[in-house]
């Protein structure tokens, strides 16, 4: 694909302009990329209040299948993009006949459904070196029977449309796991054998056009009910094997599909009973990951740049780490008090302690759960960065302040 230049003059007259399809906070922090090299944005979200959209020069409220919106965005862009991986696949294919699209709607429609991601990374488990949690596929009653009780203790996980832990429940044994398919009313799920973990990682690569990979260091990622808390992206976050072998997974999982733009692998670390662990692929994101905001202020090109490049045809340099991070997330709860009441962080404080980043997305009301922002934290060396991360989340009332 040749590339598209910000500062390029096509015929129209019009400067180059990117879309996305999402307005979430993602696209938001797409959106400030992009505009920071000179393009014009469209964003196509049906919320008018959407964080991407507030800050877009462009705004399309439709739905995502909406053909006039998607005629609207691709008669505004040079190229498309997605910052969420449930937008329907087919807007995406509609989209592709018209504008380059990354990345396209097959990658996509792989992340959507974890029947295709398993299936997708156990096909190229000879050459990523990792395969995924044994697993059993459930979309009829007669593969609900068949169920090994090795896969017991388990998480039944709906196929499509889980996030942030939503869509996911534990199960014991049968009877539980026949419940809770009947609770998800019958629809294609996945059993997973509930794993020792002894951590979680996450490695973002960005991939282009021609087939040039680049990668960020693999990150140590923090959950808690489900949720992303705490990213550590310093060197000795992961013993380095298992940290390379991560590394190189992510390429070939990429490779294998041919994939263009940002891409997100998310990994456990499993106590094996060998000195580091072993390591089981998880899931994809198709998109920018909340595990790699640091890269927004700790290296010298972030995951949103990447992306930028990435989708535009541009060059992707190597990105290189200048300053050891921690990510904490600000989850709506840090906006109500003990007893439920509204009350306002006190930002005053954080900003205070040197080598802190705020990033909100500019979300009108808060919710228990509900990712309202991320604080980076950098500093010279790891432990200052510690010893500041605590301050931080003590200030704030974050909990698990042990993770740090
Ligand atoms: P995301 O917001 O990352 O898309 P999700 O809702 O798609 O999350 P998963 O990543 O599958 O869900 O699971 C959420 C978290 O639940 C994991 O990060 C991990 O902490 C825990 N978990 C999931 N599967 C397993 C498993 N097989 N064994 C142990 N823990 C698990
Ligand atoms: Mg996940």
């Amino acid at each position: 694909m040749s590339p598209i230049f910000p500062d390029a003059q096509l015929p129209s007259g019009q400067p180059a302009t990117l879309g996305v399809m999402g307005g979430g906070q993602l696209g938001r922090m797409f959106v400030h990329a992009a505009q920071r090299l000179g393009y014009v944005t469209a964003v196509l979200d049906p919320d008018p209040q959407s964080p991407a959209g507030l800050v877009s020069h462009h705004h399309i409220q439709t739905g995502y299948s909406d053909a006039h919106g998607l005629a609207q965005l691709s008669a505004l862009c040079d190229a498309v993009t997605t910052e969420f991986e449930n937008v329907p696949a087919d807007a995406l294919a509609t989209l592709a006949t018209q504008r380059p699209v990354a990345p396209g709607s097959a990658a996509v429609g792989i992340a959507q459904d974890r029947i295709q991601e398993k299936a997708h990374f156990e096909a190229c488990a000879n050459v990523s070196g990792v395969r995924c949690a044994p697993h059993a596929v459930i979309e009829t009653a007669e593969q609900l029977k068949a169920v090994s009780p090795d896969l017991l203790p388990g998480i039944l996980k709906t196929a499509r449309m889980g996030y942030d832990g939503k869509g996911q429940v534990r199960v014991k044994d049968l009877a539980e796991l026949a419940v809770a398919w009947a609770a998800f009313k019958g629809t294609p799920c996945v059993l997973e054998k509930l794993l020792p973990l002894k951590a979680e990682c996450s490695v973002i690569v960005a991939r282009g056009w021609e087939g040039a990979v680049v990668s960020f260091a693999p990150q140590r990622n923090v959950h808690r009910d489900g949720i992303l808390a705490v990213t550590h992206a310093y060197e000795s976050n992961l013993p380095v094997a298992l940290s390379e072998r991560a590394r190189t997974a992510t390429k070939s999982i990429a490779n294998h599909i041919g994939y263009v733009g940002v891409l997100c692998v998310e990994f456990f670390v499993i106590d094996d009973g060998s000195e580091h662990g072993g390591l089981v692929v998880n899931e994809m994101a198709p998109r920018p990951h909340n595990s790699g905001h640091h890269t927004m202020d700790a290296c010298d090109v972030s995951q949103f740049d990447l992306q930028v490049h990435a989708m535009a045809g541009l060059p992707l340099p190597q990105p290189r780490q200048h300053s050891p991070a921690i990510m904490l997330n600000l989850l709506g709860d840090i906006w109500f008090d003990s007893a439920g009441q509204d009350r306002a962080p006190n930002w005053q404080s954080v900003l205070a302690l040197p080598g802190t980043h705020l990033h909100l997305y500019g979300k009108r009301h808060a919710r228990p759960g509900r990712k309202m922002g991320h604080l980076n934290i950098t500093g010279a060396d790891i432990a200052g960065v510690k010893a500041t991360a605590r301050k931080a989340a003590s200030i704030l009332g974050l909990p698990g302040l042990e993770d740090i």
